[in-house]
């Protein structure tokens, strides 16, 4: 229609004033259209090819495009599938975007549980666990320019606890990421256990007893009254030393046991240290449930232990202190139950002790006496007394005991019981009875020929120290002879430690040196004790001696005991002979040797050449 339109109108125009066409000008006209046209077109075409190729260079960049995005999308899942945490994304109106299969695997979903869109709320209510509402959950943080984060703690009905932190963006949304925690938690509630329990008995150990004290004495009503025992096993060192430390570990997991079951209902237990236990007692009335309390573990504790058919007999101290009158502070609480239990121990263990105020003053003195102990030694504060060993048959003395002294600078001449019991049980008498060792031998290598001396020596310097090297080092520095020395041992050598100290006294004897049990019958088990060893010599105590003259009864013993260490063929020397009427009485018996205030009391190193020249007692010969 354009193209006739236009044709006509160029006819028109190629129309003469006559009506004739001019053919020229029509044809000229239709020509210029023509080329006109075909210059349009070929600008459409060539334009038309320019958008083609442009297109195609397109579709290319957004082939390109479309593979590096689906590329990235698998890295991102790879990335997200194989984090060991587990992430979510949630939107502004709290509905999932993003998650991983791990967050999939922590909270026990399925895939299909966790599609794109579905609410937080009917998450939370698929999850195989519960939220841990209390304590745990930590306060928001605040993260600069962001949000804020929050820890929320999931507890898995298998027993996980998966730790979710969730970062709140300021929009709303967040992302959260997700930990299973139960091993670190385990480990960190392992280390919070072993810090407040004894990992042998697992009782609660000294510092979270302090708390419990702490918090029990915090606590305390007015009128209320609170009694702490502390208890210690007696001797229970020689049971490690002996059996082993296996053993002794044992044998405390089974005390604890025991105390457990003594210290029920609501009674706080605790294990202070190696044989140390503790009871806190609150609520009730004081003393009686406390000595009930105590009555009881003596008995339970008393129950041999048994290791494989062969029992091991236990017995233990206890000391107690009440709060409020025995103090309300913890630390002054813990120290009077400490008092006590030190005097249940000085009375030789087996039973308990209240505190009392004396108490205190009298272990202040006993800790001012050890402290001056300590330097005793160096001090030359020590010395030798020597007390004659008078023989019957030969009628003049044969030998000396050297006895101890302690010239203190400012008490004075202190006596040995008050300070060789203490010395033994601060180990100090091992250094002070090697002085002991070589001081003798050293006075009596002075002394003539043939005259013997007798040292003391305690079962400690048996198990503390290499006596045979003391004694070695004693003769020979002095060069006295063995057979010019004889050792004094006690019972509880034998008994606290027979198998060390057996061998000790083999060798000792082997070498000359004489072995005297002293203040024999004192103790539980004189008897079975002679058996065990060869002695050269017992030492009657001199409390058989008191009444021999009057108590016929009493005569009638002391004579048993010669005949049978005679029977035995050892010489026997009865001590504490004070009265001429007893050595005659004594005379008329198999009595070897006797020694006592009669003949002459202890006297020092300086005073022996005078009695050993002085004329010497007579007394009539035994009838034989
Ligand atoms: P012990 O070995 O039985 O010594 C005898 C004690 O009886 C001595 O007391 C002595 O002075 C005392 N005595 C002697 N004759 C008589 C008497 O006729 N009547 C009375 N009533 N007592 C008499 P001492 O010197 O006070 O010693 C006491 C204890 O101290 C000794 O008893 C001994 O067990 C211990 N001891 C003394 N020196 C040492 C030592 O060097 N080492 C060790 N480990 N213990 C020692
Ligand atoms: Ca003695
Ligand atoms: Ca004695």
């Amino acid at each position: 229609m354009e193209a006739e339109a236009l044709f006509k109108r160029q006819c028109m125009e190629a129309l003469n004033n006559d009506g004739t066409a001019d053919e020229e000008l029509l044809i000229a006209l239709v020509l210029e259209t023509y080329r006109d046209r075909a210059e349009t077109i070929g600008n459409l075409k060539q334009r038309a090819d320019g958008m083609k190729e442009q297109n195609e260079g397109l579709r290319a960049a957004l082939a390109f495009a479309t593979g590096h995005l689906a590329e990235q999308r698998e890295l991102l899942e790879t990335v997200l599938n194989h984090l060991p945490l587990g992430l979510s994304v949630f939107d502004t109106e709290q509905r999932l975007i993003l998650s991983n299969a791990r967050f999939r695997q922590l909270f026990g979903l399925m895939e299909g549980d966790t599609v794109a869109g579905v609410s937080i709320n009917s998450l939370i209510a698929k999850i195989g666990g519960v939220e841990r509402s209390e304590g745990r959950a930590a306060p928001r943080e605040t993260v600069p320019e962001s949000g804020h984060i929050r820890r929320r703690e999931w507890v898995m009905n298998d027993g996980r606890i998966i730790q979710s932190v969730v970062t709140v963006l300021p929009d709303g949304s967040n992302i959260s990421i997700h930990a299973d925690i139960t091993q670190d938690r385990q480990a960190a509630e392992r280390i919070a256990f072993l810090a407040h329990h004894d990992p042998l008995t697992g009782l609660p150990n000294r510092i979270s007893f302090r708390e419990r004290l702490d918090s029990a004495l915090a606590a305390r009503k007015a009128g209320e009254q609170i009694a702490l025992i502390h208890l210690n096993l007696d001797r229970f060192k020689s049971v490690n030393d002996t059996l082993g430390v296996s053993v002794g570990d044992k044998i405390l997991r089974k005390v604890a046991n025991r105390l457990r079951a003594c210290a029920r209902n609501g009674n706080a237990l605790a294990r202070l240290g190696s044989d140390e236990f503790a009871i806190l007692q609150c609520g009730l009335q004081q003393p009686w449930n406390v000595t009930a309390l105590a009555d009881q573990i003596r008995r339970e504790l008393s129950e041999p232990f048994f290791r494989g058919e062969k029992p091991i007999e236990l017995s233990v101290s206890m000391g107690i202190a009440i709060s409020p009158q025995d103090g309300v502070d913890t630390d002054v609480l813990l120290k009077h139950a400490g008092v006590a239990l030190s005097h249940a121990k000085n009375a030789g263990g087996r039973g308990e002790r209240f505190f009392t105020q004396e108490m205190e003053a009298e272990l202040e003195a006993r800790h001012a006496l050890e402290a001056d102990l300590r330097t005793a030694l160096h001090g030359n504060e020590f010395e030798l007394h020597y007390q004659p060993l008078y023989d019957m048959a030969e009628q003049r003395i044969l030998g000396f005991e050297a006895l101890l002294r302690w010239n203190h600078p400012t008490r004075g001449r202190v006596a040995p019981m008050e300070f060789i019991p203490l010395a033994e049980e601060v180990g100090l008498i091992v250094d002070i009875g090697r002085w002991v060792l070589k001081r003798a031998c050293l006075d009596a290598a002075m002394w003539p020929e043939g005259i013997k001396v007798a040292v003391n020596v305690s079962a400690i310097q048996f198990t503390h120290s290499d006596l045979q090297q003391d004694v070695s080092a004693a003769l020979a520095i002095s060069k006295l002879s063995p057979n010019r020395l004889e050792i004094e041992i006690t019972e509880s050598v034998l008994m606290q430690n027979r198998d060390e100290a057996l061998p000790v006294l083999h060798a000792l004897r082997e070498r000359g040196i004489g072995i005297a049990m002293d203040d024999f019958g004192t103790g539980y088990s004189s008897l079975s004790y002679l058996s065990s060893f060869p002695f050269d010599k017992i030492k009657i105590d001199k409390s058989f001696v008191n009444d021999i003259v009057d108590n016929s009864e009493a005569f009638s013993i002391i004579r048993a005991i010669i005949l049978l260490g005679d029977a035995l063929g050892m010489r026997v020397t009865v001590e504490g002979v004070e009265t001429a009427a007893q050595l005659e009485l004594l005379a008329q018996e198999a009595c070897d040797e006797i020694q006592g205030y009669h003949i002459s009391p202890p006297r020092p190193a300086y005073d022996v050449p005078y009695l050993l020249s002085r004329p010497q007692p007579k007394v009539k010969a035994r009838a034989v």
